[in-house]
């Protein structure tokens, strides 16, 4: 799926390259993102959010949960902006990172509303993602119903607190070498440089979505 932060890093550096806008929108709790990008003239993501995150280093909505009202105002303004750039109203876009706490009531405008000097996406033209050989790499194990994710490059994860935030969503085991995950009828075996052995499922696609989904992206 697209729920991930390779795909959509891959997806910012895809539409900087080619002069294409994009609304990006993300929600984690009580807590969403969006901002529209215009490539050239607005943030893009890289300059928004920084260098992607490494696996595990960031709750997913899998381990924080997702509070369902935060998913509609962040897909309402998203999909207005849309429609503003399909009927060439661009002056009239936000243009800026809006930050909102549907809990606490907070809306945020970042001020920036110009690409940050020197990204390496939309001021250099440094396609990492795009032009890689290929990002993670997923390996199906022969007649085990398993697949090998091996993220690149290589993260160091923190087993023992990846194993206190995944502790909500499964039986979970941990020593100094592996953490151990069941569930979904899916057992995921999780080493610290980020490698991880995903079983119970049928093909790569599967095991990408679980890795995400439970140690980050
Ligand atoms: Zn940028």
């Amino acid at each position: 799926g697209a729920d991930n932060f390779e795909v959509r890093y891959l997806l910012n550096e895809a539409c900087v390259k080619q002069g294409i806008p994009w609304v990006y929108g993300g929600v984690l709790g009580t807590y969403g993102l969006t901002a529209t990008i215009l490539p050239g003239e607005t943030p893009c993501l890289r300059c928004l959010l920084g260098p992607m995150p490494p696996p595990a280093s960031v709750p997913t909505c899998e381990t924080a949960g997702v509070l369902g009202p935060m998913v509609a105002i962040i897909a309402a303004i998203e999909v207005t902006e849309a429609l503003k750039i399909l009927i060439e109203r661009r002056e009239d876009l936000l243009r800026s990172l809006l930050m909102i706490d549907v809990w606490t009531g907070d809306f945020e405008r970042a001020q920036t509303q110009r690409p940050t000097a020197g990204c390496p996406v939309c001021g250099e033209g440094h396609y990492e993602l795009l032009e890689a050989e290929g990002g993670s790499v997923a390996t199906m194990l022969c007649g085990r119903n398993a697949v090998q994710i091996r993220p690149r490059p290589a993260p160091v994860l923190d087993l023992a607190a990846l194993g206190e935030r995944l502790a909500g969503v499964g039986g979970v085991e941990v020593n100094e070498y592996l953490l151990r995950l069941a569930t979904e009828g899916k057992e995921l075996t999780i080493f610290g440089d980020g490698r991880a052995i995903v079983k119970g499922v049928g093909d790569e696609a599967q095991a990408r979505a679980l890795y995400a989904r439970y140690v980050g992206s």
